[in-house]
């Protein structure tokens, strides 16, 4: 460990830092021990005794503020110096709401300090530490009330079900639809599911959230069913990695199919490539039994991930999706449209049909077509829209 970092060392008796230095490095104590020391009416004592393999200096290193504490070594010991730049590269990318927190915490323990001895140790801040660190509580409470929304949304109905038409282009028919999730927020209005979903993941919610949207989807399937136009229509609902790492999956799905009277060959299931490859075992498992209730699978925006339909061959996947990263610059651009062309040519010869996403002109409809993509999914069909709507605008009298 620690191969590459210079090391320190103190004679015993010697001091490492008093209180009221700047303090631009923690330390590690790789031999030896070393003690803490505050000092009250002139006088210090010993409040703490470390030893190898502990950590002090922290504080300073984190808030940029004057060193809290007198440490001396102990015996002779070697340092292992932790600059406040590597810290603060990690602190980065943790998480806002727990770098925040973490301010907070070291300012109430500075404030006891001051009240209890030394007004030395709190200098002001710099101007641009003062606005990294107000951008960081904005970042903070802006994440944790978003949170405590998501929290709190299920159990006040705040979410609902959009449903897209998915086409086939051979006559133009609605195939099927796919189900998509916005958030009523109180006070942001209607959200889009890239704006929350990450945080749904990060707070385990996107499991319950799941649920209820096949719970929802299956639900509202008899009615939404009366807008499709052909014989064997289908509802696709979306998938999150967290759902098929889960145990209960397969079960859950079935429970509800069960509790709707939902015929399971009329359910389709989405899924990206990334949540088959972050639990590839799992998910052949569980994929396999989602298809032996009679479910079907779909491959969500192909070609945006890296390992080809190659590598998911021994998936039971039905449906592959062209992300409209490749569809909507298909008639200007060359690459695309061939990617286009050997993903829908690659698709059949491997007994699978094609979605393709984002049409949102007749042209590409048109262009679709002629290379022979079974369905369109994008506003030139129509966008997502509410189930009222989709009664209203779709359905066959
Ligand atoms: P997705 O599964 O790729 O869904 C298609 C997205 O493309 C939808 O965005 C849809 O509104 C949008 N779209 C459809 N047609 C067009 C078009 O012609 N042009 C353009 N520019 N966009 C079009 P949306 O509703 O914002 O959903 C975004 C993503 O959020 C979805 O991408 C999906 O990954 C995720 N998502 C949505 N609902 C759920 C859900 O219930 N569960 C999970 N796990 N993810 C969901
Ligand atoms: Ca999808
Ligand atoms: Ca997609």
């Amino acid at each position: 460990m620690f191969d590459e970092l210079d090391r320190e060392i103190f004679k015993r008796g010697q001091q490492i830092f008093k209180v009221g230095d700047p303090g631009d490095c923690a330390y590690l104590i790789e031999e030896g021990s070393v003690e803490v020391l505050n000092s009250r009416h002139g006088r210090e004592y010993r409040i703490r005794l470390l030893g190898k393999g502990e950590m002090f200096g922290e504080v300073a290193l984190i808030d940029h503020q004057p060193r809290t504490a007198t440490v001396r070594a102990v015996e002779d010991t070697v340092l292992v110096p932790i600059s406040r730049k590597l810290v603060e590269e990690l602190l980065a990318k943790s998480d806002p709401i727990l770098h925040h927190l973490l301010l907070v915490i070291l300012d109430r323990f500075r404030d006891e300090k001051i009240l209890s001895a030394d007004q030395s140790l709190r200098v002001p801040v710099s101007h641009e530490e003062y606005d990294r660190r107000k951008a960081l509580e904005g970042e903070a409470t802006h994440k944790l009330a978003l949170a405590h929304g998501l929290a709190r949304a299920l159990s006040h109905d705040e979410f609902q079900l959009h449903y897209q038409p998915i086409c086939r282009l051979s006559d133009g028919r609605i195939a099927g639809f796919e189900a998509l999730l916005r958030w009523q927020n109180p006070t942001n209005g209607l959200m889009q599911p890239l704006d929350f979903l990450w945080l749904a993941e990060q707070t385990g919610l996107v499991r319950d959230l799941g649920l209820w949207t096949l719970e929802r989807a299956c639900r509202d399937w008899p009615q939404l069913r009366q807008s499709a136009g052909v014989t064997a229509p289908f509802v696709s609902v979306n998938l999150s990695a967290a759902q098929l790492a889960g145990e209960s999956l397969a079960k859950d799905v079935k429970d509800i199919m069960v509790r709707h009277h939902m015929a399971a060959s009329e359910l389709k299931l989405e899924l990206t490539e990334t949540v088959i490859i972050e639990h590839p075992d799992i998910a052949l498992q569980v994929l396999t039994e989602l298809t032996n209730l009679g479910c079907s699978l779909a491959l969500d925006d192909f070609g945006t991930g890296y390992s080809g339909l190659g590598h998911l061959q021994r998936y039971p996947i039905g449906t592959i999706k062209v992300d409209r990263a490749f569809t909507t610059p298909m008639l200007e651009s060359a690459q695309s449209l061939e990617i286009v062309r050997s993903s829908i040519d690659l698709a059949h010869s491997l007994g699978m049909n094609v979605v393709a996403e984002g049409v949102e002109t007749k042209a590409l409809h048109d262009k679709l077509l002629e290379l022979g993509c079974d369905f369109g999914q994008g506003w030139y069909y129509g966008e997502p829209v509410s189930l009222p709507e989709v009664t209203r605008r779709y359905s066959v009298v």
